[in-house]
């Protein structure tokens, strides 16, 4: 069974003359799927009955099953999504005044090794389908209709559990689908890839001609810190990244966002701060700082508030935009990889 959730346009059109079909048939599925939201082949008119019982016979619709749903005060919603062979991935909606913004996964676990985050823990079980993704946010969206109030997903951050350019066809055919007019229609520059540095996959994604966003989790300034938090770093050092980056402003045209979690007495200090802008220096990226969520799995605590803001006055006097990442669900288990480990 081929879910067609998980096709893109392109992909969907061959197929469709694979089986002497027209070509406009993908359009007509995208626009039966995506915009007057079928759920069910019965419900496509305008496709012959035979045509419809092929699709029936090969084809399935079927989204992530929620496994549990928590929502906080804030209208955050977080989701634990149970997928066809068992493996749970967490899905995030967070409400923010210019739209809904949902926090897709793209892997079950993580190989990078990040030794402050929680869903690097038991490593990769698998990369996630295009539909798996794309069932993320269409099941957010139904929530969302669920509720009445004419709202929908209109931001999409690949920031879930997985390294995105770990993964990198599979995510390229989920941005395509949940971009394309047909589909989604969510805009290219609403839609964010998070990834903590692969350089070749960088590249490759600066030369995809899309105006998407893309975000680098730096998280230290120099090799040797950087080699602690990231494993990843031992592969892929801090010059190769930046590199890379320089190479995708140049081809894409578009800034990068600078992740950086801020652990307290870790890499908060003010020498961080002033190598850190020497690092960037000469690129146009803006740096998030994160406020770092505890997890009883490591020792790094959150940096204090004091030390957050001295931090991003350093970089403000020496001209680095910068901001503070918006925290929502504080009162569920929101934070990165929680409600997994809470669940299992
Ligand atoms: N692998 C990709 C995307 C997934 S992680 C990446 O590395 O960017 C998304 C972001 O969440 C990364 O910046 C990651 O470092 C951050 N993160 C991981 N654990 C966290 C925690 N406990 N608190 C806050 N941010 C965390």
């Amino acid at each position: 069974m081929i879910n067609l959730y998980g096709m893109e346009m392109k992909k969907l059109q061959t197929l469709m003359v694979e089986r002497k079909q027209k070509p406009f048939r993908a359009v007509q599925l995208f626009t039966w799927l995506y915009e007057k939201k079928a759920t069910s082949f019965d419900e496509m008119s305008d496709i012959s009955l035979s045509f419809r019982e092929e699709l029936k016979r090969d084809f399935c619709l079927d989204l992530p099953r929620v496994h549990t749903k928590q929502v906080s005060s804030d209208g955050t919603i977080k989701l634990l999504l149970e997928l066809e062979d068992g493996y749970k991935v967490e899905t995030v909606l967070m409400r923010y005044n210019y739209g809904n913004a949902v926090c897709v996964s793209s892997q079950v676990g993580c190989n990078m090794g990040c030794s402050f985050c929680s869903s690097g823990i038991l490593g990769k079980q698998r990369n996630l389908q295009p539909h798996e993704m794309v069932g993320q946010v269409l099941v957010i969206n139904n929530l969302l209709k669920a509720e009445n109030r004419g709202e929908h997903v209109t931001h999409i951050v690949v920031m879930g559990t997985g390294e995105p350019f770990d993964n990198y066809d599979n995510v390229m055919d989920f941005i395509r689908i949940v971009n394309n007019q047909k589909g989604l229609a969510i805009g290219a520059r609403h839609i964010t890839v998070s990834t903590c540095g692969l350089p070749e996959r960088i590249k490759q994604y600066s030369l995809e001609g899309l105006q998407t966003n893309l975000a680098i989790s730096l998280h230290a300034p120099n090799d040797e810190l950087r080699n602690k938090l990231m494993k990843i770093n031992k592969a892929h050092p801090l010059k190769e990244v930046m590199d890379a980056v320089r190479i995708y402003e140049k081809n894409a045209g578009r800034r990068v966002t600078y992740e950086y979690l801020l652990l307290q007495e870790v890499n908060d200090t003010k020498e961080c701060a002033l190598e850190l802008i020497e690092l960037i220096k000469g690129t146009f990226g803006y740096v998030n700082l994160i406020p770092y969520n505890e997890t009883n799995k490591n020792d790094y605590k959150r940096s204090s508030g004091n030390r957050v803001h001295a931090f991003l006055d350093i970089l403000m006097k020496n001209g680095v935009k910068a901001t503070i990442r918006k925290e929502f669900g504080s009162d569920i288990d929101a934070a990165c990889g929680q409600l997994k480990a809470k669940v299992g």
